[in-house]
């Protein structure tokens, strides 16, 4: 019998990993348990396949959520957020924001209390899911998304209150800036730091990962001294941290006659509506996109629609002391316990999770996996719905087609 144990980190920073890791997990609420059950399975399968049962995970549910709040009064305990913190790696379905209750958000309070800093959201088409490209094999991008500050921080008054009052005075008298009555006010911090340190996973990912470029999306020319600074920041580390791995666009054209020099990685800007247009019309020349934490939401979702929505995108939000994975799509209430939707976020981020663990060889089954299920055409209703010829399956049933796919790989 193999031993259950904690993954730990060496003092490098590199994992530990024991061949039966205590992995907490959090079910999610809504179509939370249908997709978690699903991508268990999945997981469970692939590793066992990848090791002949000399490896394997030792689940441990967290209880957070609306299953937290019936269980023990509280959507998210200082003690779940212990355990993932212990345990360097958890994975988790989606939550629903609790209206009214005192927490803004419990995913984003779990990114913000374990400083988990960078959201990562590898987008790569899977053929042959719909698409709305005409060649959606040419995206094939990963996101890096701030994940602790800009107007994500939550420093925020409303219309009428005494603290955006307050401030409207302040503005008007200290700096003299005169703002209409009754505005409500929000407040959009950016730091150097922060800033850096997400650049910095992003150049070191390009890097390990053998990819072209490194794109700094921001909104520069309109909020200079947070999104402007952002891209200057994000070209300081380049020079400081990686400076014989890295070239700018503009090297590249003044010194080398518009053509990169072999092993470096091409760090280019764009300003954020213009990339908007690019990952449409040319998305082959972007490869890894670094960005503040707004701009990352919006464009991990338009992302996601090129490659067949979000019921398809995985996610982490990684900090350096531990990452949290999972689906990036919501809890989809109105599906709740119909074992309908589509499992392929959480289990594409598990896969990543494998990968993140070491275990590549059970992250590649996965990915083969699912693939080899969804050229069999029995999908679930979000991919049926737009695949001629397709029969609609359900969650689980889908999840059954990648773990026989998986268990008669070779
Ligand atoms: P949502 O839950 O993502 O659902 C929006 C729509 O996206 C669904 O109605 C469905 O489209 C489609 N969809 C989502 N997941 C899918 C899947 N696995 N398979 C197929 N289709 C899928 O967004 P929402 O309705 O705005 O948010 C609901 C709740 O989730 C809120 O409480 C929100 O706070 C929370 N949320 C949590 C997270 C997270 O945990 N990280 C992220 C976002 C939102 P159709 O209607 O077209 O079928």
């Amino acid at each position: 019998m193999i031993v259950s144990e904690k993954i730990t980190k060496n003092q490098d920073g590199s994992l530990n990993v024991p061949d039966k890791p205590i992995i907490p997990f959090i079910e999610g609420d809504g179509t939370g348990p249908d997709i978690f059950r699903a991508s268990r399975r999945v997981i469970d399968t692939a590793v066992k396949k990848a090791y002949a049962g000399k490896k394997e995970i030792q689940w441990l549910e967290l209880l957070v959520g609306e299953k937290g709040f019936q269980h023990t009064g509280e959507w998210l305990s200082n003690e779940a957020l212990a355990t993932i913190n212990d345990h360097i790696i958890a994975i988790k379905g989606p939550l629903s924001t609790p209206v009214g209750k005192g927490i803004r958000s419990l995913n984003v309070t779990i990114r913000q209390k374990l400083d988990l800093y960078a959201c990562i959201r590898p987008v790569q088409y899977i053929s042959p899911v719909p698409s709305p490209m005409k060649y959606p094999e040419k995206v094939n991008m990963v996101v890096f998304r701030e994940n602790t500050e800009d107007v994500y921080a939550g420093i925020e008054w409303p219309s009428g209150s005494p603290e955006a009052e307050r401030m409207t005075q302040f503005l008007k008298e200290s700096m003299h800036v005169d703002i209409p009555a009754l505005s409500g006010i929000g407040i959009k911090p950016m730091s150097p730091s922060n800033s850096k340190r997400l650049v910095k996973a992003a150049i070191s990912y390009a890097i390990s990962h053998g990819l072209p470029s490194v794109t700094l999306m921001h909104k520069g020319n309109i909020m200079k001294f947070t999104e402007g600074a952002f891209c200057k920041w994000g070209y300081d580390v380049a020079k400081e941290m990686f400076q014989q791995q890295t070239i700018t666009e503009q090297e590249v054209f003044e010194k080398f006659n518009g053509k990169i020099p072999t092993g470096r990685v091409l760090i280019k800007d764009r300003i954020a509506d213009q990339l908007f247009q690019q990952i449409l019309l040319r998305p082959d020349e972007y490869h890894v996109i670094a960005t503040p934490n707004l701009n990352g939401d919006y464009i991990s979702d338009a992302l996601a629609a090129q490659v067949g929505g979000l019921g398809m995108a995985p996610g982490a939000n990684v900090g350096d002391n531990c990452a949290v994975f999972e689906a990036t799509h919501g809890t989809a209430p109105k599906y709740a316990g119909l074992d309908k939707v589509n499992p392929s976020s959480l289990i594409l981020s598990g896969a990543m999770m494998l990968d993140y663990m070491g275990w590549k060889e059970a992250a590649a089954k996965i990915r083969t996996g699912l693939q080899k299920a969804i050229e069999q055409k029995k999908v679930t209703y979000d991919l049926a719905r737009q695949m001629e010829g397709a029969t609609e399956v359900k969650c689980s049933q889908f999840a059954e087609c990648i773990i026989q796919a998986i268990e008669t790989m070779s």
